[in-house]
C-alpha cells in the first residue's frame, strides 16, 4: 500500500520544530534549516555594484547536506509551508529556501507570532506567497552593512592598525559613547548647597527642604549664602503655610516589546541584550517542560508593537478577575499606542498562556528561563490591571522668610504594582496637621553637593538611547553591543560602557573621514528607508543607489585624506595635558604623549585605566565581516 504523501513544513530550529510536530499530527512532517542557508560571500564584498548592486549570493559553508535533504523532502511532499520567523529576516530565509528547493507550485508561506495549536492551524488554513518587500527590505540592509563594512575597514587598517573592522549602526553607537565619555572629561563639577529641616509633630518627624526665599525660588546655594542662612534659621520657629493635597494615579506600561524588555532584563537581573534575547528565542520556539513535551511559552521576540491579541486580551482578563478579583480589573480593557515606525502586524511580547502561572514552571525549566518568563508574564498580567492610587501630601512651611518644602507620597491601592513592581519607592508619611501648625525643630542641616557629570551609558540606556533617536531595529540592538565590546572598542566595567583608546580613535578617524555615515539622523533615516521598503513604497535598489553615490564620494575623499595622515588620537595625556600619539613598536601599536622624551607616559590601545576586561594583545580574532 503506498503511504499517504505529507505535508513538510520548514522552520529555523529544531526546537521550534519539535514544538510544532508536538501541536500537529503525524500528517505533517517538521523540518530545521538551521537557520540562513544562504548569505554573502564570507571572502570577499560579494555586492557587484556595477550591476545594480546585485547581492552574489552562496550557499552557507557547511549548509550543502541540510538544503540537500530539505530538497529531497520537498520532492516528495504534498505541500511545503515555510514558516520561518515572522519577520524580515524570516522572510528573507523562506525566499532562499524557497529558490533552493525549486517546487514552486507547491510552495507557501506560513506565519504565526506565537508557536500554539490554534496559531499554526490558523495558519496553515491561510497560506500566502512569500512577501518580496520584506525580503527586499533584508536585501537592502544586508548589502548596506556589507557596503559600509568592507569599505571601512581597510581604512582603519591603513590608518590605526590590522584587523579592525568597523560597521554601519556599531559605529554611530560607538560614537555616542565616546560623545558621552569626552562630555564627561569635560565637565567641570559646581559646588552647592542645600539647607533642610528635620520637623517634628506629635509622633512623626518629616525633613523638609529649603525652596524659596522671600517667595522667590532659590537656585544653587553658595557656601556663604547657606552659612548665612543657617545663622538666621537659629531659634526660629516653623509654621505650617499651607497644605495641597493630591491623588495620583499610576498608570501601568505597556506589555513588553524587544527594546524594553532588554531595558528590563538588564535593571533586574543584569542580563546582557545578547543573553535576553538567547532566552526568549527559547521560550519562543520552545522548550521540553517534563510532563508537557515541547511548549511554547512566550510570542515572537523581536517586536516593535505594543498590540495583543483578542483572545489573549480575553484570557488575561478572565486570569485577572480570577486571580484578585474585580477591584483590579479595569472596566474595559487598557489600550497602549505603538510607534508610529513599528509595523503594526506584530503583537507584544507575552506568555502564550497566561494562565501558566510562573509557579506552574518552578524548578521545571532552567532557572534565568523562569526568570525572564516571569519578568514578561509579570509585566503582561500588570498591563491589563488597574492603576496604582497614592496619596501625596505637599507642605509648605513658613519660618520668618524662608519657605521650606516636605512630599509625602503614600500608596492607597497597589493596583497593578500587586504583581509588576516597578519601584522601589517606600512610603513618606507627613503628619496630620492643619495650616498654621507650629513644628517642633529637631535639626536643621546645611549639605555640601556638587553637580555632576552625565552618566555613562549601559547596555540598557544605550538600548534606550538607540530606539529614541530612531537607529536599529528589535532584530538589530542585541548585537550592537556585544559587537562594539568585541571588536575591543567598549569595555563593560559593572554595567557601564567605557570606551577603549582605540575605540575612540577609530571613532574619532570615522567621524572625520565620515560625517554622513556616523550621523546620527542619517543614520535614522536609512532605518526609515528600510522601513518604507518593507512596506513597498520604495525600491529596494533605489534606495542603496542614492546611498552610494553620497558614500562612495566620502570614501574616496577619505582614502585621499588617509594617505597624509599624521598620528593623531582624541586622547590627552593625563599627566602633562599633551596630545597622545600612535606609536608602533614590533609589539603591535601603542599611544605615546607627544611630549616624549619629556614625558614618557605610554597607553595600551585595549586597555581602559582601572578596568579588568581589556581585550590584550593584538587585534586577533576580530571578525573582519561587515
Ligand atoms: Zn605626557
Amino acid at each position: 500500500m503506498k503511504r499517504r504523501k505529507k505535508d513538510l513544513i520548514i522552520v529555523e530550529s529544531p526546537s521550534k520544530a519539535k514544538t510544532i510536530s508536538h501541536y500537529l499530527g503525524d500528517s505533517y512532517e517538521v523540518k530545521a534549516s538551521m537557520g540562513h542557508v544562504k548569505d554573502l560571500p564570507a571572502n570577499k564584498m560579494g555586492v557587484n555594484i556595477e550591476r545594480d548592486f546585485e547581492p552574489e549570493y552562496v550557499i552557507i559553508k557547511g549548509k550543502e547536506k541540510v538544503l540537500k535533504e530539505l530538497k529531497k523532502a520537498a520532492k516528495s511532499a504534498n505541500k511545503v509551508y515555510l514558516a520561518s520567523d515572522p519577520d524580515r529576516e524570516g522572510e528573507a530565509i523562506a525566499w532562499h529556501i524557497a529558490n533552493e528547493i525549486g517546487v514552486p507550485d507547491k510552495t507557501f508561506r506560513i506565519v504565526f507570532h506565537e508557536i500554539t495549536k490554534r496559531a499554526i492551524e490558523e495558519a496553515l488554513k491561510n497560506p500566502e506567497g512569500i512577501d518580496i518587500r520584506k525580503v527586499d527590505s533584508q536585501q537592502a540592509r544586508r548589502v548596506l552593512d556589507r557596503l559600509v563594512g568592507y569599505s571601512l575597514s581597510p581604512l582603519l587598517w591603513r590608518r590605526i592598525d590590522k584587523g579592525l573592522s568597523a560597521g554601519r549602526v556599531q559605529s554611530v553607537a560607538l560614537k555616542l559613547i565616546c560623545d558621552r565619555e569626552k562630555e564627561i572629561e569635560e565637565f567641570v563639577p559646581e559646588e552647592y548647597w542645600k539647607i533642610e529641616a528635620l520637623l517634628g509633630y506629635e509622633n512623626t518627624n518629616f525633613v523638609a527642604e529649603l525652596f524659596k526665599v522671600k517667595g522667590e525660588k532659590i537656585q544653587r546655594l553658595s557656601k556663604d549664602e547657606a552659612e548665612d542662612i543657617f545663622k538666621r534659621l537659629n531659634g526660629q520657629s516653623f509654621f505650617l503655610d499651607k497644605v495641597e493635597k493630591k491623588q495620583k494615579k499610576v498608570k501601568p506600561k505597556p506589555p513588553f516589546i524587544t527594546s524594553t524588555l532588554q531595558q528590563e532584563a538588564f535593571k533586574f537581573f543584569g542580563f546582557t541584550s545578547k543573553k535576553t534575547m538567547m532566552i526568549a528565542q527559547q521560550l519562543y520556539e520552545g522548550i521540553d517542560i517534563p510532563g508537557k513535551g515541547y511548549t511554547a511559552l512566550i510570542t515572537y521576540m523581536r517586536t516593535d508593537s505594543v498590540r495583543v491579541a483578542d483572545h489573549a486580551l480575553k484570557s488575561v482578563r478572565s486570569f485577572i478577575k480570577k486571580r484578585f478579583g474585580t477591584s483590579y480589573l479595569p472596566s474595559k480593557p487598557n489600550e497602549y499606542k505603538t510607534s508610529s515606525s513599528s509595523q503594526d502586524a506584530h503583537e507584544a511580547i507575552r506568555p502564550v498562556n497566561v494562565d501558566l502561572t510562573p509557579d506552574d514552571l518552578r524548578g521545571k525549566i532552567p532557572s534565568d528561563h523562569l526568570k525572564l518568563y516571569e519578568l514578561i508574564w509579570r509585566r503582561f498580567v500588570a498591563s491589563q490591571m488597574k492603576p496604582a492610587v497614592i496619596d501625596s501630601t505637599i507642605f509648605e512651611i513658613k519660618s520668618g522668610d524662608y519657605t521650606f518644602k516636605a512630599t509625602g507620597s503614600v500608596l492607597k491601592f497597589e493596583g497593578y504594582r500587586k504583581v509588576y513592581e516597578d519601584t522601589k519607592d517606600k512610603d513618606v508619611v507627613l503628619p496630620e496637621a492643619s495650616e498654621g501648625t507650629e513644628f517642633t525643630v529637631l535639626e536643621i542641616k546645611k549639605t555640601q553637593h556638587f553637580t555632576k557629570p552625565p552618566p555613562r551609558y549601559t547596555e540598557a540606556s544605550l538600548i534606550k538611547t538607540l530606539e529614541e533617536k530612531g537607529i536599529g531595529r528589535p532584530s538589530t540592538y542585541a548585537t550592537i553591543v556585544s559587537t562594539i565590546i568585541d571588536r575591543g572598542y567598549v569595555v563593560r566595567d559593572k554595567k557601564a560602557l567605557i570606551p577603549t583608546p582605540l575605540g575612540r580613535i577609530v571613532s574619532e578617524v570615522l567621524v572625520r573621514n565620515f560625517p554622513k555615515i556616523m550621523d546620527v539622523s542619517f543614520t535614522a533615516s536609512m532605518e526609515e528607508d528600510l522601513d518604507r521598503i518593507a512596506k513597498g513604497e520604495i525600491q529596494w535598489r533605489e534606495s542603496i543607489k542614492n546611498f552610494y553615490m553620497s558614500f562612495s564620494k566620502e570614501l574616496e575623499k577619505a582614502s585621499e585624506n588617509l594617505m597624509k595622515l599624521d598620528n593623531y588620537s582624541p586622547l590627552k595625556c593625563e599627566k602633562c595635558g599633551s596630545p597622545m600619539v600612535l606609536r608602533k613598536s614590533k609589539y603591535g601599536k601603542f599611544l605615546a604623549c607627544s611630549a616624549y622624551p619629556k614625558c614618557r607616559n605610554v597607553k595600551s590601545l585595549n586597555q581602559v585605566e582601572g578596568v579588568k576586561n581589556g581585550r590584550k594583545g593584538k587585534n586577533k580574532g576580530y571578525k573582519k565581516r561587515a
